[in-house]
C-alpha cells in the first residue's frame, strides 16, 4: 500500500490563504513550485493566490492577484520560465510601493507569502516582513484598512525559495533553474566542440554568473574545457595569460584538435581586473595562433523545459515551503528552503542573503579563500578535480617513482551515463600523477582474455560527452574463472582496479574480495565507481547515469503526454526499468507529474487497481469536456508477473468504459539516455579523481615499506577490508565504505540496497495527482 500524506480535514477551520510570485530573472523550474505550491496548498485546506509579475503585481493588485485551482497549474512541470510572469519592480523598492503591496494583500486576504526568486527578491521579501507593523499602523491611520482588518492581519509570513540559474545564493547547495541552465550550456559547448574540432579551432565560451563560477566551472568539469576562469578563484599567477597559453599549447602538442575555454560573466584577475572572452581570444590569437571564436551564451541559458532535476527540486521544496508557512509563528524568522547533502532545508532567510553578499564582498576584497569557503564544500572539491585531471604536466602532482601505479579501469553490466566521462577522468588524473592507466576491453570475458591495454591522454579525449561504454561492457562475473582473472591482473602487473558499474559489478568486487584469501595477486586496492540507471547500489545516495535516465524518461514521457492530450482522455500506461527499485519511476513520477506509479517496494493488486481506476473515473468526471487530459501511469517492469503493462492497459481500457482509454508506451533501452546528463558527467568526474586517490591510499603503506627496504615493488599489496570498497556519493560528500561493511545494508536477492532515501519522496507523486481530494469529493 503506497504511503500517505495526510489531508486536510474536510472542515478547513480558518482556511490559510498564502500568495505565491516569482520574481527577478527567470528560471526554469519556477512555474513547477507555482504548481507544487498550489496542489500541495489546496491538499492542505489553504486558498492559494497566484500574483502576476513578480512585486509589480503585488504593488498593482486587481486582476494581478488571481485564486488558483488545482486545474489551473496543468502541464505546468514542463514548461520554461515562469507562467505567472516575473519583473524588477522599482516602486517595490520604495516604502510608498510596499504600504501598497501591503494593502492589496489585506484586501486579498492574504496573510503569507512564498517567494520564488534570487537574493534581491528574496531581500525585498524580508524587508517587507520586517516592516509590516509599521506598514500596517499607517494603512490604518490613513482609513485604508479598518480595525478588524488591522486585528486580523497583525503577522505576515514569508517563506523564500531561490529560483536562480546561477546557483549563487548561499546556504543552499543548488539553487531551482541552475540545472536546466548548466544542460543549455553543455549542449552549447560540445554543438561548439564538434566545429572547433572539425576547423581546429579555438572557442572562448561566457557563460552567466557575475560573481558566481559555478555555471562556469561545472560547464567546463562537464565538457571537458581546457580552461575555466571564475570569480571566485581567480589565476593566482600575475602571468595567467602565459599559464593558460601554456595549457593549450601542451594539449596542442598532445595531438587535441580544439581548445575550449569557459569565462564566466564575472571572471576577474586576482587584481580585480575584469578577463572578458575577447581579451582571451586577442591572446590565443596572438600567442598561440590559433583561429578563435568567441561565443556568448547570454539567454539561451535561461530558456526551455526544465531539467528532470529542475521539477524535483523545485516540486520537493515547495511542499516544504508550503508546510513552512503551516508551521510558522509570529517569532519566528523568516524561512529559506533550500537543500543541503542532499536533504531539504529550512533556516533562516536572512542570513543566507548576508552570506550570498559576503561572497561578492569576499572576492572584491581579495579575499578569494574566503569566497570559496562561503561556497558549498563541494564546489572547492570540484574545482580541484577539474584542475587535477585537466591540467596536465604539473610537477607538483606527480608522485615518486617508487609509487606509481598501474591502475586498470573495467567496466561492468549494463552501459550508464557517465561511465565513459569517469574513465576519462581516471586516465587523466592517473597520468597526472605519474601512474600507467590500463583499459580493460568487455568486461571480465575480455580481462579472461587478456584485451588490456593503456589508455593515453589523447585515447579519452572527448569521451566526456559520450555516452554507452568505450571500453565495452557486459554481465559476466569473474568467478567464471576466479583463477585466470587473477594470472591476468598478475601477468599486467596490475596494481589496483577500478569497476565502474551496477549491481554485476558490485556482486563482482564481492567475488574478487572473498577470493583475495586465495589469491595473492587480488590483495590490491579494489573500487567499485557505482554506474546504473536502476540506482541500487548499495553505498551511494546516486549512481552513474541515474540523471541521465530521469532526462530521457522525462523527454519521453513529455512527448507521450502531449499525444495523450490531444487524443484527449487516453491514459498512457508506461514501463520503465529499475530492477527491483523503484527510484526511476519514482522520481519521474515527480518530474512529469504521473498519475501513479508501480513498483516494486509495493506491488500492484486488484485493490489497488480498482482504486486506481476510480480515480481516473473521478479526474475525468470533473475534466471540461473540451479540454480533457491527457495523464500517464509509470510502472516498473519487474513488478508484477500477473499485472504486465498489457494487463493494466487492458484492464484501465474496460473499465474506462467510455471516460477514457488507455495505451502502452515501453520506454526500454531509451532510459540509457544518448548524450549523459551534466550532473552525471560532473559526478563521474569527482568519483573519477576519487577512485584513483582511493587506490593510492591503499597501496602507499606497502610501497613505503619496499621503498625503505630497498626492494622492488610487491605483488601483494594489501589485504585489509577498507581496500574494497564502494565510492559513493553521500550528500554532498564521497565516501569510501568497505564491501564488507555495505553487505548488512543490501538485499542480495532483490539486488539492491536496503536505504532508499528517495522513498520518501514517493507520497507526493499521487498526492499532486490529486489522490484523496477528488475521490473524497465523489
Ligand atoms: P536574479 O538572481 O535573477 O538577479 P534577483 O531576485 O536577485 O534575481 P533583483 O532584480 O535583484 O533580482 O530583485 C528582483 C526584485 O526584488 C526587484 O525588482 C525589486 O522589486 C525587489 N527587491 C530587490 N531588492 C530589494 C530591496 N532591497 N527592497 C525591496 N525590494 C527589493
Amino acid at each position: 500500500v503506497p504511503p500517505t500524506i495526510e489531508l486536510a480535514s474536510r472542515h478547513f477551520g480558518q482556511r490559510k490563504k498564502i500568495g505565491v510570485l516569482t520574481s527577478g530573472g527567470d528560471a526554469p523550474g519556477m512555474n513547477a513550485c507555482v504548481r507544487a505550491v498550489v496542489r500541495y496548498g489546496i491538499t492542505k485546506g489553504c486558498d492559494i493566490f497566484a500574483i502576476y509579475e513578480g512585486y509589480q503585481g503585488l504593488v498593482d493588485g486587481g486582476s494581478f492577484i488571481k485564486k488558483m485551482e488545482w486545474k489551473d497549474v496543468r502541464g505546468w512541470l514542463a514548461v520554461g520560465g515562469t507562467s505567472i510572469g516575473t519583473a524588477r519592480c522599482m516602486p517595490f523598492k520604495t516604502r510608498e510601493g510596499r504600504l501598497q503591496a501591503a494593502q492589496n494583500l489585506i484586501s486579498n486576504g492574504i496573510d503569507a507569502l512564498i517567494v520564488c526568486g534570487g537574493d534581491g527578491s528574496l531581500t525585498g521579501a524580508d524587508v517587507f516582513r520586517s516592516e509590516w507593523p509599521g506598514l500596517l499602523k499607517e494603512l490604518k491611520e490613513n482609513g485604508r484598512v479598518s480595525q478588524e482588518e488591522c486585528d486580523k492581519f497583525q503577522h505576515l509570513t514569508i517563506v523564500g525559495l531561490v529560483g536562480s540559474i546561477d546557483n549563487d545564493m548561499s546556504s543552499t547547495d543548488i539553487t531551482i533553474g541552475a540545472v536546466t541552465s548548466l544542460h543549455r550550456i553543455c549542449e552549447s559547448v560540445d554543438s561548439i566542440s564538434s566545429t572547433a574540432l572539425s576547423h581546429s579551432r579555438a572557442f572562448v565560451v561566457e557563460v552567466m554568473g557575475r560573481h558566481c563560477g559555478w555555471l562556469a566551472l561545472m560547464a567546463g568539469i562537464a565538457t571537458g574545457a581546457d580552461f575555466v576562469f571564475i570569480p571566485e578563484r581567480p589565476p593566482s599567477e600575475d602571468d595567467w595569460e602565459q599559464v593558460m597559453c601554456d595549457v593549450a599549447q601542451r594539449h596542442r602538442h598532445l595531438g587535441k584538435r580544439k581548445t575550449v575555454i569557459i569565462v564566466a560573466e564575472g571572471a576577474i584577475d586576482k587584481n580585480l581586473n575584469a578577463i572578458k572572452a575577447d581579451y582571451i581570444k586577442d591572446i590565443l590569437t596572438d600567442k598561440l595562433g590559433l583561429d578563435t571564436r568567441v561565443t556568448t551564451l547570454g539567454h539561451t541559458q535561461r530558456g526551455g523545459s526544465p531539467a528532470a532535476y529542475d521539477r524535483i527540486l523545485a516540486t520537493i521544496q515547495s511542499v516544504e515551503a508550503v508546510e513552512a508557512v503551516l508551521r510558522a509563528t509570529p517569532d519566528s524568522p523568516s524561512p529559506l528552503i533550500g537543500t543541503s547533502n542532499n536533504k531539504i532545508t529550512c533556516g533562516p532567510l536572512m542570513k543566507a542573503v548576508e552570506l550570498t553578499h559576503a561572497v561578492a564582498e569576499a572576492i572584491s576584497q581579495k579575499n578569494f579563500a574566503r569566497a570559496m569557503e562561503l561556497r558549498d564544500p563541494q564546489f572547492a572539491d570540484e574545482y580541484d578535480s577539474y584542475i587535477a585531471s585537466t591540467i596536465i604536466d604539473d610537477q607538483t602532482m606527480r608522485l615518486p617513482e617508487h609509487q606509481q601505479m598501474r591502475i586498470a579501469i573495467l567496466h561492468v553490466g549494463a552501459p550508464a551515463g557517465g561511465m565513459n566521462a569517469a574513465t576519462r577522468t581516471i586516465v587523466r588524473y592517473a597520468l597526472n600523477r605519474g601512474h600507467t592507466p590500463l583499459g580493460v576491453f568487455n568486461g571480465f570475458p575480455g580481462l579472461l582474455r587478456g584485451t588490456i591495454e593503456e589508455l593515453t591522454w589523447l585515447s579519452v579525449d572527448g569521451w566526456t560527452s559520450r555516452g554507452g561504454s568505450e571500453l565495452g561492457t557486459n554481465r559476466s562475473q569473474p568467478d567464471v574463472d576466479m583463477g585466470m582473472v587473477a594470472y591476468q591482473l598478475q601477468k599486467h602487473s596490475i596494481q589496483g582496479l577500478i569497476l565502474i558499474g551496477g549491481f554485476e559489478a558490485y556482486s563482482a568486487l564481492l567475488s574478487l574480495e572473498k577470493a583475495r584469501d586465495k589469491y595473492p595477486s587480488l590483495r590490491i586496492p579494489l573500487c567499485q565507481i557505482p554506474a546504473t540507471i536502476s540506482n541500487n547500489v548499495p553505498g551511494t545516495d546516486f549512481s552513474l547515469g541515474t540523471d541521465t535516465s530521469l532526462n530521457a524518461i522525462v523527454d519521453s514521457c513529455d512527448a507521450i503526454v502531449q499525444s495523450a492530450r490531444s487524443s484527449r482522455r487516453r491514459v498512457f500506461v508506461v514501463e520503465v526499468q529499475g530492477g527491483k527499485t523503484g527510484y526511476l519511476a519514482v522520481e519521474a513520477g515527480l518530474a512529469t507529474g504521473a498519475n501513479t506509479i508501480y513498483i516494486p517496494e509495493e506491488g500492484i493488486s486488484l485493490a489497488r487497481l480498482q482504486a486506481d481506476v476510480q480515480h481516473l473515473i473521478a479526474l475525468y468526471n470533473d475534466d471540461d469536456e473540451e479540454k480533457s487530459e491527457g495523464r500517464i501511469i509509470l510502472r516498473t517492469e519487474s513488478v508484477s508477473k500477473t499485472y504486465t503493462t498489457d494487463v493494466i492497459c487492458n484492464i484501465l481500457q474496460d473499465e474506462g468504459h467510455n471516460i477514457f482509454d488507455s495505451r502502452t508506451a515501453v520506454l526500454g533501452h531509451i532510459q540509457q539516455g544518448g548524450t549523459p546528463s551534466p550532473m552525471d558527467r560532473i559526478r563521474a568526474t569527482r568519483l573519477a579523481v576519487k577512485s584513483v586517490e582511493f587506490v593510492e591510499l591503499h597501496a602507499s603503506a606497502a610501497f613505503t615499506e619496499a621503498h625503505e627496504n630497498g626492494k622492488c615493488q610487491p605483488i601483494e599489496l594489501t589485504h585489509a577490508k577498507e581496500s574494497a570498497a564502494v565510492i559513493g556519493i553521500m550528500g554532498t560528500d564521497v565516501k569510501f565504505t568497505p564491501i564488507e561493511d555495505l553487505l548488512r545494508e543490501t538485499d542480495m536477492k532483490n539486488r539492491k540496497s536496503k536505504k532508499a532515501w528517495w522513498y520518501e519522496h514517493r507520497p507526493l507523486v499521487d498526492l499532486l495527482s490529486g489522490r484523496g481530494l477528488f475521490a473524497s469529493r465523489e
